[in-house]
């Protein structure tokens, strides 16, 4: 991973250009990098704040061998890199709320936003995009309350190159143990990390909103929320916040 990069000062998201790439290529461990998105993505369509010069703005392709359901696995696994990765360069304690959020100090400091394509039964890529507030001192109204950079937490600029190198160690690290292993140590790396385990959320899912106790991920991911009458919901995809 990330032995062949390729560099940009702008691009629309580095998750389009990384995917116009696996289309053309077998471009697996190529990792897409620029200084900044003229039209970053988050999940749903949503908008990824990415100045020019701020942030590790980069998206990996990779061939999985595994199948599409399992997908979603590589999301976590990348928070859990990316949490690792912050812990290394900085000593900061960062947070994970699942399924893609890395904070630090409550605060959302990195988003993740995978992709793939794939048929019924193989995998043909996945697009790990990963945007990491590093160098930022002041964002837009909107995110205001909610973000940070890694800069405003710890109080001294920090080199992007090398938390970039120090994430993509531990991703690869993690993405073997993943394939070799199975899920378990991803899951247990991740709860290592987890923010809202334990604590009352509610989930937005595209069809209902659950209140409950966010209990645990399972074996694939995705997140157990326990409700007031004691039925488990299992989530899939959703937004999650804490309840006062
Ligand atoms: P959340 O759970 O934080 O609502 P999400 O997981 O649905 O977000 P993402 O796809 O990770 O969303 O990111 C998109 C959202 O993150 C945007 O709607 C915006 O609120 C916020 N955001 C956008 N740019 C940044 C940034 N550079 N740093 C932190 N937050 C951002």
């Amino acid at each position: 991973i990330g032995r062949n990069i390729d560099y940009h000062e702008a691009v629309d998201s580095t998750n389009q250009t990384a995917k116009e790439m696996a289309e053309r290529e077998f471009a697996e461990g190529t990792v897409v990098v620029a200084e900044m998105q003229t039209a970053g993505k988050g999940r749903l369509g949503r908008k990824w704040n990415s100045p020019f010069g701020t942030g590790i703005w980069m998206s990996l392709i990779v061939r999985p061998p595994i199948a599409p359901p399992d997908a979603p696995k590589i999301t976590l696994l990348t928070a859990v890199a990316v949490a690792e990765g912050i812990v290394h360069e900085t000593g900061m304690k960062p947070g994970i709320k699942w399924p893609n959020d890395v904070l630090v100090n409550g605060k959302k400091v990195c988003g993740i936003l995978t992709e793939m394509k794939a048929d019924m039964d193989r995998i043909h890529y996945v697009v790990v995009g990963m945007g990491i507030n590093v160098n930022d001192q002041n964002f837009p109204e909107e995110i205001r309350e909610t973000a940070t950079s890694l800069q405003i937490e710890t109080g001294s600029r920090m080199n992007r190159a090398r938390i970039a190198a120090s994430i993509l160690n531990d991703w690869e690290k993690n993405y073997q143990n993943f394939l070799s292993q199975g899920f378990a140590p991803v899951k247990d790396g991740w709860k290592n990390y987890a923010v809202n385990l334990g604590k009352e959320v509610s989930v937005t899912t595209f069809k209902e909103t659950i209140s409950g106790r966010a209990m645990d991920i399972d074996e694939d991911g995705m997140l157990l929320v326990k409700d007031a009458t004691g039925k488990i919901h299992r989530i899939v995809a959703g937004d999650v916040s804490l309840r006062k």
